[in-house]
């Protein structure tokens, strides 16, 4: 299990990193926002544990940022300010739990090893497939005929949308809408750019092809008869 810990008070960071590596986690230390946002994005963890006074950018736009990346690995945030309105905000953006500094280490511990759980328990009904192509929603990982396909967040959004509703043909508005969360513009061919590199990474070498396009209408996902 590897956990991302997103904290710039020295002291109380390698507290953490230290008690955590002691009860067997692999984890990765990072002293600002922006570094955590990129480790979280480029990087795949179990678990992040995010500060949300930090230098660079801080802990709440951090949250956004990796949960509009489409990534649902479970947050733990760490406030100084035991202010109500920060624990709901930080649960409204996103959060899975927090913590008020200072805190006792058995307390984090529980915490994460709860939140880890979770996870693994809806890791069993969190796959996607088709064919031999499988999307796993935990890890945000696709295989197809157990090669890695690296997607981008929306490709990977996309992917899932199509498998979610496959023999359905979706309109690009309707894949507008979902996957980009914006109205239709006829003027912008992003949604085909976008299509055109999904099938680059998980048609054009394999068979059967699995994206139809239907004049017209829009795209679909289906094993062809
Ligand atoms: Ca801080």
């Amino acid at each position: 299990m590897r956990i991302l810990i997103v904290e710039d008070e020295p002291k109380t960071g390698e507290y953490l990193r230290q008690g955590l590596t002691e009860a067997g986690f692999v984890t990765d230390l990072v002293r600002d926002g922006v570094e955590g946002l990129q480790s979280a994005l480029a990087e795949i963890y179990d678990l992040i544990i995010l500060d949300v006074m930090l230098p660079g950018m801080d802990g709440w736009s951090v949250l956004t940022q990796i949960r509009r990346a489409g990534k649902d690995l479970p947050v733990l945030f760490l406030t100084a300010r035991d202010h109500v309105d920060d624990r709901v905000k930080g649960l409204e953006l996103g959060a899975d739990d927090y913590l008020v500094k200072p805190f006792a280490f058995s307390e984090l511990l529980a915490r994460v090893r709860t939140l880890l759980r979770r996870g693994v328990k809806a890791s069993a009904a969190e796959f996607l497939r088709i064919a031999d192509l499988e999307l796993d929603l935990l890890r945000r990982r696709v295989t197809r005929a157990g090669r890695r396909i690296d997607l981008t967040a929306k490709e990977f959004a996309l992917l899932e949308l199509l498998l979610r509703r496959q023999d359905e043909v979706l309109s690009r508005s309707l894949i507008a809408s979902q996957v980009w969360d914006m109205n239709f513009d006829s003027d912008t061919n992003v949604i085909e750019v976008a299509v055109r590199r999904l099938r680059a990474k998980m048609d054009d070498d394999f068979d059967p092809k699995l994206i139809r396009t239907v004049r017209g209408m829009g795209y679909v996902l289906e094993i062809p008869h």
